[in-house]
């Protein structure tokens, strides 16, 4: 049975959460397991790392682990998509495509996206402007304004301090001025698990339609990206404070 595109109404503050990459079975069950369990959940299956020595994500065994545990226990699935090949293979598993920042300029891919009724989040690249990141949307367009959401994960900066900056300018300029969703994604722009919260809080007050949080059951054995992943219970504060603020901003919580 294939999955169906998710449809977020504009009141709906929508949390994606999971870990960096899918590592093992135990590590996806631990995640669904909790008891405020996300069911939007991300993962990663193949990964785009800077060095090629590192972990690339467990490819088609673990779309496996998640097409395994879906039968058991329903969750709608978010993945980045690599390369156009992989598109028919996830077709029966993922709710939504990830086109991550280092592929926002792979206009081909974006072409293959834009045949599939499926939803797209389109994150911004380390250095693109808001024009470029909007040329590339355009390339998603046959998916109608609802399908395609707009990911803010920081910008590469002089600043060393952060893993990227946060630019919470573009979300309130794109709000305003396009029909899109768009969600920020506090963990890549801080980098640090001790920021991700506040940061996430930050971007709901900017007028963020979602938010995508690294969640890891246990981040310090994490195959990657363990230093800005929150753990389950950290998981669990970050939903108590987005109950309480998502109505100041009309908003609520959807998970
Ligand atoms: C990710 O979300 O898994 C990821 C790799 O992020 P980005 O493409 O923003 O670096
Ligand atoms: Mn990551």
């Amino acid at each position: 049975m294939e999955p169906k595109a998710l449809n977020f109404n504009s009141r709906d503050l929508f949390l994606i959460a999971g870990p960096c990459a899918i590592e093992s079975e135990g590590q996806l069950r631990q995640v669904l397991q909790h008891p405020t369990r996300p069911t939007l959940i991300r993962g990663g299956i193949h990964k785009m790392r800077t060095s090629a020595k590192a972990f690339q994500g467990m490819g088609e065994e673990g779309l496996e682990i998640v097409r395994k545990i879906k039968k058991e226990t329903p969750f709608d699935f978010i993945t980045e998509i690599t390369d156009a090949r992989q598109i028919e293979k996830m077709l029966d598993v993922v709710s939504v495509f990830q086109v991550g920042a280092r592929n926002m300029y792979n206009y081909e891919l974006l072409k293959e996206l834009s045949r599939y009724n499926r939803p797209v989040i389109l994150k911004r690249a380390f250095s693109a402007t808001i024009t470029e990141w909007l040329g590339s949307a355009e390339y998603l367009f046959n998916l109608g304004e609802k399908n395609i959401i707009l990911c803010e994960r920081g910008v590469r900066s002089f600043d060393t301090k952060l893993r990227n900056l946060l630019d919470l300018g573009s979300v309130i300029w794109l709000k305003k001025n396009t029909p899109f969703k768009i969600i920020v994604d506090p963990s890549h722009s801080m980098g640090l698990t001790p920021y991700v919260t506040d940061a996430a809080l930050a971007a709901v007050a900017a007028g963020a339609d979602g938010l995508m949080v690294e969640v890891h059951p246990e981040p310090a054995c994490a195959l990657s990206d363990g230093q800005q992943a929150l753990n389950l219970q950290q998981f669990d504060e970050l939903v108590i404070k987005l109950k309480k603020l998502a109505p100041i901003f009309e908003k609520e919580l959807r998970m």
